[in-house]
């Protein structure tokens, strides 16, 4: 135990660690159970806590031990280590930028959002694309302080934030995989599926049937309710206090019996990974998921590897049928899981299914990667838009709610997060591969044994937390770094096997 450490650690980390805990529970509150007209007042409140938030770990005395800690680095174990990387990697992001520009992005992005949203609404993307270069142009400026003699581009840095390890060059190679694979496979297979019957997804479904479902089915899937509540929200997402605290929520539409199951079992996903992090990690830096590709990898991997395949649903698709008598009295298993895994080009990504998911990433991923080169301007973007969305799925937006303007994450200033989405897909079905080289896997689901599953994932991911980087994590378990080839094989072998059979 270093000694610097330890003061560093109970005095300092543990004051930041409590106000970010503060922070999500507000932040959690507000997206569930929090009246309508609180929003500005408790935004305020957000903001001071989120100041008291950055000073707790960016200030001359934390500075100050980090520098007396780095001379007796040797002396820290493996947790301290891991730690202090976490804390360093947060120096790097957040020091390098002058306070002063950190507040005026800090206030824009509380405004743009908003702006969004009316933009959005309004299906006018001049009225947002202001505020999109502004934005744009923070994120440059901030990424060009942060840059090193590595010759790493503006983007490269954005990338590494929410992937580290991941650049350009590794996305291009995952991407340009996808694009020569990919595109051409969904043609073939939309040919193949277009009659597969799936109206009876539409019929009208109880609410509160839907909800008790989705209880069995989280409990189903190792979601231990001792450590985790589900609440409803417009959108599903979930978020962690630390191992024995994760909530999630989830969204019901009567008339969609597939969007509330799968949901649930994507947050679950994400979920069960926080909860499976080591006590001795949780309450620190290095204590959650240690990527967005990682986490993406495990929710992608319940929802879709697991929980869209016939395995799966042979044991309790009796009980769905049974919950919904009238609406699934005709419908085979095998009719279902042909239908929840049916492909179609669409325009908006959060609908797509499975195997046309990544292109629409892709399209994201090209379009940011030309914004930060400066190849086309925010003014190009409807065009460059609708062009892609014809060429690789083969529709035309139809106006810019259901275009440009359909994601909320650029105008919160995220850049470089849309890629760690397919980056997780692929990383799943590395994952899935490597099991079932080691266990059972489709026997398990079969028999409704989830639980080697669950075992497997923390013995190997879970727990480490943020102490092992993506590529670390792949190579300790299967001996091979990122492979996108997988991800293909993948998709190839289930779809044909779906709808050539
Ligand atoms: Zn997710």
């Amino acid at each position: 135990m270093n000694q610097t450490f330890k003061k560093l650690e109970e005095e300092y980390l543990q004051k930041g660690q409590a106000l970010s805990m503060a922070l999500v529970v507000l932040e959690w509150d507000q997206a569930t159970e929090a009246p309508k007209e609180a929003n500005e007042n408790t935004s305020k409140m957000i903001g001071v806590l989120s100041d008291l938030y950055f000073h707790a770990y960016i200030n001359d005395e934390v500075k100050d031990m980090m520098k007396e800690i780095k001379q007796e680095q040797d002396t820290l174990d493996e947790r301290e280590a891991s730690i202090f990387r976490e804390l360093e990697l947060l120096y790097e992001e957040l020091e390098t930028i002058p306070p002063k520009e950190y507040a005026e992005y800090a206030e824009l992005t509380a405004l743009s959002t908003n702006i969004w949203q009316k933009a959005k609404e309004e299906k006018d993307f001049s009225k947002f694309a202001h505020t999109l270069e502004r934005l744009i142009n923070y994120k440059k400026k901030f990424a060009n302080y942060r840059k090193k003699e590595d010759g790493k581009t503006s983007y490269d840095i954005l990338l590494g934030d929410f992937e580290p390890g991941f650049d350009e060059k590794k996305f291009d190679d995952f991407f340009a995989v996808i694009k020569k694979e990919l595109v051409p496979f969904i043609q073939e297979i939309n040919e193949k599926a277009k009659n597969v019957e799936k109206s009876f997804n539409f019929k009208s479904f109880d609410v509160e049937k839907q909800k008790e479902f989705c209880h069995f089915i989280a409990e189903y899937i190792g979601f231990d309710f001792n450590k985790g509540v589900i609440k409803e929200s417009a959108h599903p997402f979930t978020t962690n206090l630390h191992n024995k605290d994760v909530r999630i929520t989830n969204h019901f539409y009567e008339n969609n019996l597939e969007s509330a199951i799968f949901s649930v079992i994507h947050e679950a996903g994400h979920a069960i990974y926080e909860m499976q992090v080591a006590d001795e990690l949780t309450l620190t830096l290095a204590g959650t998921g240690t990527s967005m590709g990682v986490h993406e990898s495990q929710s992608r991997l319940y929802e879709n590897i697991i929980g869209r395949s016939e395995a799966f649903w042979k044991p309790i698709y009796p009980k769905l049928v049974e919950s919904f008598k009238e609406q699934l009295k005709d419908v085979s298993l095998k009719q279902f899981v042909q239908a929840i895994n049916k492909p179609e080009c669409g325009l908006i990504r959060t609908e797509a299914d499975e195997l046309t998911y990544s292109l629409h990433i892709l399209i994201r991923y090209e379009i940011e990667k030309l914004l930060f080169e400066e190849k086309i301007k925010v003014s190009d973007i409807p065009s460059v838009w609708k062009e892609k969305y014809e060429n690789y799925l083969g529709v035309t937006p139809t106006d810019a709610a259901k275009g440009e303007l359909q994601d909320i994450h650029w105008a919160g200033g995220d850049f470089g997060y849309f890629p760690s989405y397919a980056l997780g897909s692929a990383i799943g079905a590395q994952i899935y591969y490597y099991m079932k080289e080691k266990m059972p896997f489709d026997a398990y689901l079969a028999e409704g044994n989830l639980k080697p599953i669950q075992e497997f994932l923390k013995e190997n991911i879970h727990k480490f937390g943020k102490t092992k980087k993506t590529n670390q994590i792949l190579f300790d378990m299967t001996g091979e770094e990122f492979n996108p080839m997988y991800y293909v094989k993948y998709l190839k072998e289930k779809y044909r096997m779906l709808y050539e059979g």
